[in-house]
C-alpha cells in the first residue's frame, strides 16, 4: 500500500493538489473533469476536503473511494473531529481502510457556520483538538497521516511560541507531513517551517499554494483564514476588479514568483488548492518550466527532481 509517507521521502520536488466534495452532479462533472485533466500530471497524491454536514461528509468518501478505484492518483482523505463522536470516528476511518484510502490528513475543523472563530464545541463524546485525532487514527493501523500548519499562526493561538508548541504535539502524535494553509509569500513558508524545526519538528511541510485570482476571492480567502493578504497584490486586484483576464493574470503571476521562491527555498513540494478547477494549477506549473512543454489535456507530465 503507497502512502504519502513513502512518496514525500523520495527525491524531487512533489506536486499534489486538492478538491473539496461537489454538492451535485453539475459539481461532480466538473470535479471529474478537473481530476482527469490533472491526472497525467502524476501528482504524489490528491487530497479531498472534508465538510461541515452529513451528506457533504458522505460525498468525501465516496469521491475519495473512486479516486482510488477509477483512477491512478493517489487519494488522500481529509478528516475533521467537529461534530462526531470517537466512536463515529473510528466509523469513518475504518470506511476508509475498507476501500483501501490509508492516507488521512487530520486537522480539527471549524465550528459549523460561517465564522471560523465562532466558539470551538467539541462534541460530549469527540475530541478536542487535532493532536487526538492523529492519536486515533494512527491507533486504528497503519495510516499515513498529515496535519495543518499556519503561516504567521492559527488565529486561536495565543502566540506563536503556542502556536509551534501544539504543532510539535501533532508531530509528535504521529504526523508523517503537513500542509500549510494558502500562502501568500514565500517569507511566510521559511518563517513556519523554521520555527518548526527549531521546535524539534523535522518533517515535510508543504506550503499550500492558491493562486487568487479576484479582488472577490482574495477578500474571501482574508474572511476565511484570518490572515491578511499584502497590501501591494490586495491593491493591484483592486485596481481590475471585474477584469476577469487582468485578475487572472495577477492572480497566475504572483503564484509563479512565489513557487520559484518556494522552491528556490527547498520547499520538498507544493500543494495547489484547486476549488475543483484544473487550469490555474496546470498554468502555474507550466510557467515554472514544471510541465512537459507540449502540454495536452492527455500528455502533461511533471518534471521533478
Ligand atoms: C491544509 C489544510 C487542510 C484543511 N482541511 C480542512 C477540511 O478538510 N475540512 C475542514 O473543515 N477544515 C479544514 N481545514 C481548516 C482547519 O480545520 C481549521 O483551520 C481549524 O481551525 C484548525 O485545524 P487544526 O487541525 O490546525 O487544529 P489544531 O491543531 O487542533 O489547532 C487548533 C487551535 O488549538 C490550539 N491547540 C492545538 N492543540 C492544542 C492542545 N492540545 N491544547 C490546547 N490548544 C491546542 C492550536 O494552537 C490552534 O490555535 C484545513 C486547513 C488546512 C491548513
Amino acid at each position: 500500500m503507497v502512502t504519502v509517507r513513502d512518496r514525500l521521502s523520495a527525491p524531487g520536488l512533489h506536486i499534489s493538489v486538492e478538491f473539496y466534495p461537489p454538492r451535485d452532479d453539475a459539481e461532480e462533472g466538473v470535479l471529474w473533469h478537473a481530476i482527469r485533466r490533472l491526472e497525467p500530471l502524476q501528482p504524489a497524491f490528491v487530497s479531498v476536503t472534508y465538510g461541515a454536514g452529513g451528506s457533504s461528509r458522505d460525498r468525501t468518501i465516496r469521491v475519495t473511494e473512486r479516486i482510488a478505484r477509477e483512477t491512478t492518483l493517489l487519494p488522500v482523505a481529509h478528516l475533521t473531529a467537529v461534530g462526531h463522536s470517537v466512536t463515529e470516528l473510528r466509523h469513518v476511518i475504518g470506511s476508509y481502510a475498507a476501500v483501501g484510502v490509508r492516507n488521512i490528513l487530520a486537522v480539527r475543523g471549524d465550528p459549523p457556520g460561517d465564522d471560523p472563530l465562532a466558539d470551538w464545541v467539541a462534541h460530549p463524546e469527540g475530541l478536542d483538538y487535532a493532536d487526538e485525532l492523529v492519536t486515533l487514527i494512527r491507533s486504528l493501523g497503519d495510516f499515513s497521516v498529515g496535519v495543518a500548519a499556519f503561516p504567521g499562526m492559527h488565529p486561536r493561538s495565543a502566540d506563536m511560541e503556542t502556536d509551534t508548541r501544539y504543532f510539535v504535539g501533532k508531530v509528535r502524535a504521529g504526523a508523517d507531513y503537513a500542509i500549510t494553509q494558502m500562502l501568500y509569500t514565500a517569507t511566510d513558508y521559511t518563517d513556519l517551517r523554521a520555527r518548526a524545526l527549531a521546535a524539534g519538528a523535522d518533517v515535510p511541510i508543504l506550503p499550500g499554494i492558491m493562486p487568487v485570482t479576484s479582488y472577490g476571492r482574495l477578500r474571501r480567502m482574508q474572511d476565511l483564514s484570518g490572515q491578511a493578504a499584502p497590501l501591494e497584490l490586495a491593491e493591484r486586484l483592486r485596481a481590475v476588479d471585474g477584469d476577469t483576464k487582468a485578475g487572472y493574470r495577477i492572480g497566475i503571476d504572483h503564484a509563479v514568483a512565489m513557487c520559484a521562491e518556494l522552491i528556490e527555498a527547498g520547499a520538498p513540494g507544493l500543494h495547489f488548492n484547486t476549488f475543483n478547477r484544473s487550469r490555474a494549477t496546470v498554468d502555474v506549473l507550466s510557467e515554472l518550466g514544471l510541465v512537459d512543454g507540449a502540454a495536452s489535456a492527455a500528455g502533461v507530465a511533471v518534471a521533478t527532481g
